[in-house]
């Protein structure tokens, strides 16, 4: 199969199973870069992610521009996508999301989302925290242009994950697949830190624990969720093309 088409078959994919799995709702989206050009990425028209079929994918140049929008509206919030592909040349995959249990930890003060338990190793050692009101005041919290997009891309750097102050979340990785993961685990990762929060002091992974499971996560164990997932999602189960 053409990279391309694949790459559509895994976003159409990537978006039924950050619904099927709680992650999105109605909102939320996940982009991929295109194969050929890294200036441009494929990302849905503005649609819920569990209806998204593949001739909802459009391609965007990174400042957000549609490239063939046939009629079909873009999400307000692309320039995400953009602003971080352009930041991070190693990134393949975004997505953006309002996951409940992650909210509470982007507005109480010192309480950040880090890893309580080995699956949540791949969140990174601590989730940073965008808060656009510190150079854009008073704002519909959205990130509705580069400039916002630019500034969420470096606070987040190399990192793969940050919460945005009442709003939501954003989340990179190597390709579809990992940043689906990481998504998914990141939302356990919050609902089970509040759990143990709530029953006393936690002992979090310490910094080397984080760095040794990240390491070993690879498309082993991420495929054997993938497949799980797409059963669950009713999606079928691609191979993976590197
Ligand atoms: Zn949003």
């Amino acid at each position: 199969m053409p990279k391309l088409d694949y790459l559509v078959e895994e976003l159409v994919t990537g978006n039924r199973i950050l619904a099927r799995e709680g992650v999105v709702d109605s909102f939320g989206h996940i982009s991929v870069r295109h194969p050929d050009n890294p200036q441009r990425y494929l990302l849905s028209r503005s649609r819920a992610p569990d209806c998204i079929e593949k001739d909802d994918i459009m391609e965007f140049m990174l400042d957000g521009t549609p490239v063939d929008p046939r009629g079909r509206a873009p999400y307000l919030e692309r320039f995400i996508h953009g602003a971080l592909y352009e930041a991070q040349p190693e990134v393949m995959s975004v997505v953006h999301h309002h996951s409940e249990s992650v909210i509470p930890f982007g507005v109480v003060a010192n309480q950040r989302i880090k890893p309580i338990f080995h699956m949540g190793a791949s969140i990174g050692h601590e989730v940073p925290v965008w808060d656009s009101h510190d150079h854009f005041g008073d704002t519909a919290l959205l990130v509705e242009n580069m400039e916002m997009g630019r500034d969420l891309a470096k606070l987040m750097g190399a990192g793969r994950t940050a919460l945005m102050r009442g709003h939501g979340a954003t989340v990179t990785g190597r390709n579809i697949r990992h940043a689906v993961y990481i998504s998914v685990y990141l939302e356990v990762n919050a609902r089970l830190q509040q759990r143990a929060m709530d029953m006393g002091e936690v002992k979090f992974l310490t910094p080397g624990e984080v760095d040794k499971v990240a390491s070993r996560t690879g498309s082993y164990g991420i495929t054997r969720a993938w497949e799980n997932w797409c059963r669950r999602a009713g999606r079928p189960f691609q191979p993976e093309q590197a």
